[in-house]
């Protein structure tokens, strides 16, 4: 099959959480397996510089963008994958995060931005871009490229679309100014299109009018059809419920492989898991902790926003710290739990480390040298760092929701018996919960040392591949190409309950880019 995976971010050349990571290595995994996939990226100053040689192969105007859009082609790094970049210099050669300024506010552009790229998408999609190459079918993610499948349900002829979410609760909200100055098909202002509540929505063009739907995980797919976890959106979701399917990310085992781990000193498998104790000295000593061995270190990376679940980490420290325990904590996000961090490092100068800040190399130190990881995410779609976390013989303690349920197996009088457990899962998403969680870890961690490395080496044994993720999302390629029917001209007439958008218990409000 001919793919074109669209995204705004894929790992190497520019990341800022999950789908960085699975958008640089699905396309890959299904390259694999005998298809021909296009990445298409924007052209971000960091990705023109570490993407190679790039040629210019069409000049596009495009409604809505000012000046003549370039496509470039390319490679995509350590892969047969080949790469497409949309060289808008207005508004993507620019310093900096990809969705939000400086200060952490969105770019005041970005409707125009992404929709720019989703024009540019639709180019290649129709072959008017590179007349070599057209694809069978369009593969987007997230709400930056939630503009092409609504783009493209206006066209007779067109190949499928599939439309994966990544994070229900970005969603890339505009102003009905932003419909109108997009230029966007009038048609498309509907319950059926991109109109939510007044308002231009990029991913409901998406949800509404993809031909099917993923998401990163079971567990998630239930859960957004449900008001506790849909933003408003779970009665379109339950209507599309039977084009609604969650295929689990895979993870990168080359990126991700304590064996040949570049950012260790020490690597290890589970033939010389006594090299994870030199990782946990070795941590300790670059984050200012005493060197304890005894300890249980706990290790922690992440966005610090709400939806990661720091503050409850945070509400547990007083009651934690009584315990023999050390905490390092990697990460940058919102200001207010920055500096609730700092304070609380300063109050446990003994067992708290912080650093604030996105840094690679440290995270796979931190999943290497710790000897438990924590995940109170209120809700996550998938989640990497516990199958990080697994991979690394760090035995992970989670909130059972979303892919965290569908990839921990929580630890009790059965799953010890048959070494079946992976992990610690706690409910619901309480301080007193996860301290209970973290009690019961360190209680099994200061037991039998034989039943510990036991919880540690199924953990490490489980596979998170890609290739049956990738096989997956191939199955259903197959199936949506052959039932999307070809004329349906328009999004479709969809009947279905409209929900107001409620504050919802516990939970964030929609925003509309990833905060870093
Ligand atoms: P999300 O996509 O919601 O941010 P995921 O768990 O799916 O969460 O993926 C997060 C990815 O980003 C992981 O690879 C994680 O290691 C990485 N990451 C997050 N914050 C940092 C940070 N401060 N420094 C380094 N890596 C980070």
């Amino acid at each position: 099959m001919n793919i074109l995976y669209c995204s705004s971010e894929a790992y190497p050349l520019i990341k800022t959480g999950g789908l960085g990571d699975v958008s640089g290595s699905l396309p890959g995994a299904l390259q694999e397996l005998g298809n021909d996939v296009r990445l298409v990226l924007p052209a971000y100053p960091e990705v023109r510089e570490h993407a190679g040689p790039l040629s210019s192969i069409a000049s596009l105007t495009l409604s809505g963008a000012p000046q003549p859009v370039e496509i470039l082609k390319g490679q995509f790094p350590h892969s047969r994958v080949e790469l497409y970049l949309v060289d808008s210099p207005v508004h993507f050669q620019r310093p900096g995060n990809p969705y939000v300024q400086e200060d952490g506010s969105d770019w005041p552009d970005n409707a125009a931005r992404f929709a720019t790229f989703a024009r540019a998408i639709v180019a290649l999609a129709l072959g008017e871009a590179d007349p070599h190459w057209t694809p069978d079918l369009v593969h987007c993610n997230d709400w930056q490229t939630g503009l092409v499948p609504a783009l493209l349900s206006q066209h007779g002829t067109r190949p499928a679309t599939l439309f994966t979410i990544h994070n229900l609760s970005y969603q890339g909200l505009f102003p009905k100014a932003a419909f109108t100055a997009l230029e966007l098909p009038d048609t498309l202002w509907s319950i059926d299109g991109v109109e939510f509540h007044d308002k231009l929505s990029f991913l409901k063009g998406g949800i509404a009018c993809s031909d099917w739907l993923t998401t990163v995980s079971p567990t998630y797919a239930q859960e957004i059809c449900t008001a506790e976890f849909g933003y408003g959106l779970e009665g379109l979701l339950k209507y599309r419920a039977a084009n609604l399917t969650g295929i689990l990310n895979g993870m990168d085992c080359e990126v991700w492989n304590p064996a040949t781990d570049a950012h260790l000193e020490h690597t290890y498998d589970v033939h010389t898991l006594q090299h994870k104790a030199l990782n946990k000295a070795a941590l300790q000593q670059e984050l200012g902790l005493p060197a304890d061995a005894g300890s249980l270190l706990l290790g922690h990376i992440g966005r610090l926003v709400e939806q990661k679940g720091v503050d409850l980490i945070l509400d547990t420290l007083d009651e934690l710290f009584q315990l023999p325990v050390q905490l390092v904590i990697l990460g940058d996000g919102e200001e207010l739990l920055e500096s609730r961090l700092q304070e609380a490092a300063a109050r446990y100068p003994h067992q708290l480390a912080i650093h604030i800040g996105y840094d690679e190399p440290l995270a796979h130190r931190i999943e290497a040298g710790s000897d438990c990881f924590l995940m109170p995410s209120r809700y996550e779609p998938c989640g990497l760092n516990q199958m990080y976390s697994l991979h690394y013989g760090t035995v992970p303690i989670v909130h059972s929701t979303g892919g965290l349920a569908d990839t921990v197996i929580d630890l009790n009088d059965m799953t010890a018996r048959d070494y079946t457990a992976t992990g610690f899962t706690f409910e619901p998403d309480t301080p007193a919960a996860l301290l209970d969680a973290c009690q019961r870890a360190l209680a099994y961690y200061q037991g039998s040392r034989v039943d510990w490395w036991k919880l540690v080496i199924t953990g490490m044994k489980k596979d998170f591949s890609w290739s049956n993720s990738a096989q997956q999302y191939l199955s259903l390629y197959e199936r949506v190409c052959q039932v999307t029917p070809e004329g349906d001209a328009g999004p479709g007439n969809l009947d279905y309950p409209v929900i107001p958008p409620s504050p919802l218990k516990g939970k964030s409000p929609p925003q509309q880019s990833m905060m870093r």
